[in-house]
């Protein structure tokens, strides 16, 4: 069985999603293993260091797709580079059903077999499969150092000969994985940092990282599975009025609140901004669902009043390194799930198996996908 990964064609993404690492651990399952030159050079990995793991360098994408069993990437495909598929292949990949419909219709249509990580179901079991987690820690990490590079102040406090500094006051919106990570980043810095989520089960997660959990008077509701519920409106506007004083006392807001397969909730509107200190930061890690902010521009950095809103898209491919090599550790378990005897052998009544195949049989098998992609009447 032969497993490709080609170098990702989608602008600004570093990451690759097979690494040396977990090349040799798909060999020693008995796989042939292939990248295609240059894969993984925006992450800092030569082709020398593949060839030393025993992996195929080779030359283009096209043959090494067309005779792949299993193809590994992170973003999805595009449509030609679906067209180079063999019928009956197995991709894993971040497919994002909202946004690549022509891609996962090209995939149905092509016969693969697609998974998609943000599909997975979030169990135990699947843990170590998790990229969501795994790329939302390297993203909620990275936003705080993002931040602290703007900020014109020192995050801990600084007891100098010139005089006492205070620490900055850091306000994490969004306590799931990549709040978390950033909660214990900006407290690592030496900040003081509250935090907010709807969930008020993760009270205790915050305060154990050494941050203080916001309690707002306000009827919260929990989804299903551990995730928030999409709010309604007059609860938004409700939380807006009564954060916005936290938001006011801060230096630094990294908001990272989402609702899965939803647009993100306003949370930040721009009056709150304009009440913000001068020079103070704000990371956005929501811009690329609609912003948790009001002022967010996705992609860009906008300053309004000496404030600045940083709408960075895909952050962790900003540290390619480490957000590959979990990546591709996440993807090489999946694989490995599905392989048996060296060979794909799909269980569709395991709940993982089940949970983020997109495409089989040259059907859209995920009835979320399905409604996701299904042409705008
Ligand atoms: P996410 O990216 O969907 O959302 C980030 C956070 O935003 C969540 O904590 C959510 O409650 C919060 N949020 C949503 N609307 C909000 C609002 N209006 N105001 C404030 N906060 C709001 O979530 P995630 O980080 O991917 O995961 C959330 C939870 O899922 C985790 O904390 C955990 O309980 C669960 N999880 C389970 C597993 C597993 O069991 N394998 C793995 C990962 C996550």
């Amino acid at each position: 069985m032969k497993v490709a990964t080609p170098k990702e064609t989608t602008a600004d993404e570093h990451r690759v999603a097979l690494v040396p690492d977990t090349a040799t651990r798909l060999k020693a399952a008995g796989l042939d293993v292939g990248v295609e030159a240059g894969a993984g050079a925006a992450a800092y990995i030569s082709d020398e260091a593949y060839q030393q793991a025993g992996v195929e360098v080779v030359k283009g994408a096209g043959q090494l797709l067309q005779d792949a069993d299993a193809v590994l990437k992170v973003q999805a495909p595009s449509v030609p580079e679906v067209d180079l598929l063999r019928s009956g292949a197995v991709l894993i990949s971040f497919l994002q059903p909202a946004t690549q419909g022509d891609a996962v219709r090209a995939l149905a249509k092509r016969g693969v077999t697609a998974f998609s990580l943000e599909l997975l179901p979030r169990i135990s079991r699947a843990q170590s499969m998790d990229a969501l987690s795994s790329q939302a820690s390297a993203a909620g990490y990275k936003a705080v150092l993002m931040a602290a590079g703007r900020l014109g102040k020192f995050f801990p406090m600084m007891m100098t000969a010139a005089g006492t500094v205070a620490p900055a006051r850091v306000l994490v919106m969004g306590a799931g994985v990549a709040g978390l990570q950033a909660i214990a980043t900006a407290r690592r810095l030496g900040a003081v940092v509250s935090a907010y989520d709807v969930r008020p089960a993760v009270k205790e997660e915050v305060q154990s990282l050494g941050a203080t959990f916001i309690e707002l008077p306000l009827e919260t509701q929990e989804g299903e599975g551990g995730y928030a519920r999409e709010q309604s409106e007059e609860f938004l506007r409700k939380q807006r009025e009564l954060i916005g004083e936290h938001v006011a006392r801060s230096d630094v807001v990294i908001t990272t609140a989402a609702v899965p397969g939803r647009h993100a909730p306003l949370l930040v509107t721009a009056d709150m901004v304009q009440g913000m200190r001068p020079g103070s930061v704000i990371v956005d890690l929501a811009a690329e669902t609609g912003g948790n902010v009001e002022l967010t521009k996705a992609g860009a950095d906008v300053e309004i009043g000496g404030v600045t809103v940083i709408g960075t898209r895909n952050v962790p491919s900003t540290m390619p390194l480490h957000a590959s090599q979990l990546y591709a550790r996440n993807v090489a378990n999946l694989l490995l799930h599905l392989v048996k005897d060296k060979a794909i052998t799909l269980d569709f009544a395991d709940e993982i198996t089940k949970g983020c195949c997109v495409t089989h049989e040259g059907e859209i098998v995920n009835e979320r996908a399905k409604q996701l992609v299904a042409p705008k009447p």
